[in-house]
């Protein structure tokens, strides 16, 4: 079976590949590249869910199954933004995001700094298989503190604290966070939807 990855994404692809070759060891997973499509896709959904099905919506559109995430920070004391911004919050880059949201929080007290982040996994399927699209969602609850702390993970990690690990995201391993991650927990909800459609599909085109 041949799946899209409708990613550009470095770091999502290699885990998203690593669920999808463990739930179906003789896939084909290709990129968006692998497919001739070289266009932007316009990102203009509400919702994560909503920008997810917009990705994967562009392989299945050519005949392709496709898979796509979309991910991204929830701030209370900002009403949720950046939310579904999160990537183009300041418009230059993890850095300048950071810096931004640390200066939109620079007054908002220790108690009220309380934050998310959301990730969001579609796959959908071509025309012709006749299945609605699956979805599935996980969040993951933190706090963002004053100063950076931790190199590791990649955007607002090293911002993003969490109680239960007495650390950010930036001081823990990819396996650790991967355990208790937005991505983590909405991808073994997708693998546990996804995994029975994909053993039927296989079994009727055997
Ligand atoms: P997407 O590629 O459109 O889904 O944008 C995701 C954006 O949300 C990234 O560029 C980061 O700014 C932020 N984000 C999502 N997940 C994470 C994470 O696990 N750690 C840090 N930042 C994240």
């Amino acid at each position: 079976m041949k799946f899209v990855l409708a990613s550009n994404n470095k770091k999502k692809i290699v885990e998203m590949r690593r669920i999808i070759a463990a739930l179906s060891p003789d896939s084909e997973i290709l990129s968006l590249s692998d497919i001739g499509f070289s266009g932007d896709i316009v990102e203009d959904g509400e919702t994560f869910r909503e920008n997810a099905i917009i990705k994967a919506s562009v392989p299945a559109s050519l005949g392709y199954i496709g898979i796509a995430d979309d991910s991204g920070i929830c701030v209370d004391a900002l009403g949720g933004r950046p939310g579904v911004y999160s990537a183009r919050y300041s418009g230059m880059g993890d850095e300048a995001n950071n810096e931004k949201l640390l200066y939109e929080l620079r007054d908002v007290p220790d108690g009220e700094r309380g934050a998310h982040y959301s990730c969001a996994i579609a796959c959908v399927f071509p025309e012709k298989y006749g299945i609605a699209p699956v979805i599935a969602e996980g969040e993951c609850h933190g706090r963002i503190l004053r100063e950076y702390r931790g190199a590791g993970g990649f955007g607002y990690d090293p911002l993003f604290y969490r109680d239960e690990e007495g650390c950010t995201f930036g001081e823990l391993s990819p396996e650790e966070k991967d355990k208790v991650s937005h991505r983590g927990i909405a991808l073994s909800r997708f693998a546990a939807l996804i995994r029975p459609i994909l053993k039927e599909i296989e079994e009727n085109e055997a």
